[in-house]
């Protein structure tokens, strides 16, 4: 049981109790000196949903909260959902469905409002958006760019963070553009898996040590993930659930404190609003 003098938080993991390895994965965490996870809900078709409707959406965020809350038992900190819709759909909808992109943009955005409904509620801390990252059609573009732009919305109203799985990029400048236009402070637009450092928006890091070296180097916010998927037929395709941990272990060997502090309680306070010291019970 390894334990740290710090928080140790991974902003973005996936969970799925009935098909992967569920709060196995969290006890894995935890034994290695974690304390805190952000669950993001697996997209809606992994979980065997064929989603019509914003409400066909409820059932895959409820599997995330009931997850979350058996999660928080097993940790020194706690966990949080943070609940979205994947920016995938939109392909699925559009090339296995038949969805022209329009009507994809407004069940996805029906499935945002859902998810805002958790966050209004207390039982969400964050919303999760974003655009494929892969080649699209313009309109597909244009209609995922919509969904995203929706998300902005929402998290404005809400008083939330918004995740983003975005195309690979460092510059976010299009999207810091419209969360401004909206009111919804920069740091609150976080890029999942991304590099070191971003423009428009604070990065959650991939934990590999080339780009936690570029973040803990320029000291600007920034927060750690795996990313882990949590899925049986894809063992090894990500970071498993200690990697975080493991990472915070290496950083403070390197002498990097201030870079464990910016990553899990700094940035987390200023992006979420979360007090990571205070909800550790140790
Ligand atoms: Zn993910």
């Amino acid at each position: 049981m390894q334990e740290f003098d710090t928080p140790v938080v991974d902003d973005h993991l996936h969970l799925d109790p009935d098909h992967g390895r569920g709060l196995e994965a969290v006890k894995d965490f935890a034994r290695s000196g974690g304390t805190h996870l952000l669950v993001v809900n697996k997209p809606s078709w992994l979980l065997g949903h064929e989603v019509e409707t914003g409400a066909d959406f409820r059932p895959v965020f409820e599997t995330t909260v009931e997850v979350v809350r058996e999660a928080t038992e097993l940790l020194p900190g706690r966990a949080w959902p943070v609940l979205g819709v994947h920016p995938g759909l939109v392909s699925k909808l559009v090339d296995d469905r038949g969805f022209d992109p329009e009507a994809a943009r407004d069940l996805m955005c029906a499935g945002l409002d859902t998810a805002a409904e958790f966050v209004r509620e207390g039982d969400a801390l964050a919303l999760k958006s974003g655009r494929p990252h892969y080649e699209v059609t313009d309109a597909v573009w244009e209609a995922s760019n919509a969904v995203l732009r929706r998300g902005l919305d929402l998290a404005a109203d809400c008083d939330c963070a918004l995740q983003l799985h975005t195309e690979s990029t460092t510059d976010l400048s299009d999207v810091a553009e419209w969360a401004d236009e909206r009111g919804v402070p920069g740091e609150r637009v976080v890029k999942h898996y991304a590099q070191g450092h971003l423009t428009g928006g604070t990065p959650s890091v991939m934990s590999d040590k080339d780009r936690l070296e570029d973040a803990a180097e320029r000291g600007d916010p920034f927060l750690m993930e795996t990313d882990f998927i949590d899925d049986p037929d894809r063992p090894g395709a990500v970071m498993g659930p200690k990697t975080v941990p493991r990472r915070v272990d290496w950083l403070l060997d390197e002498g990097r404190d201030d870079a464990v502090r910016n990553a899990h309680v700094e940035t987390p306070a200023l992006v979420y609003g979360v007090d990571t010291e205070a909800t550790l019970d140790r």
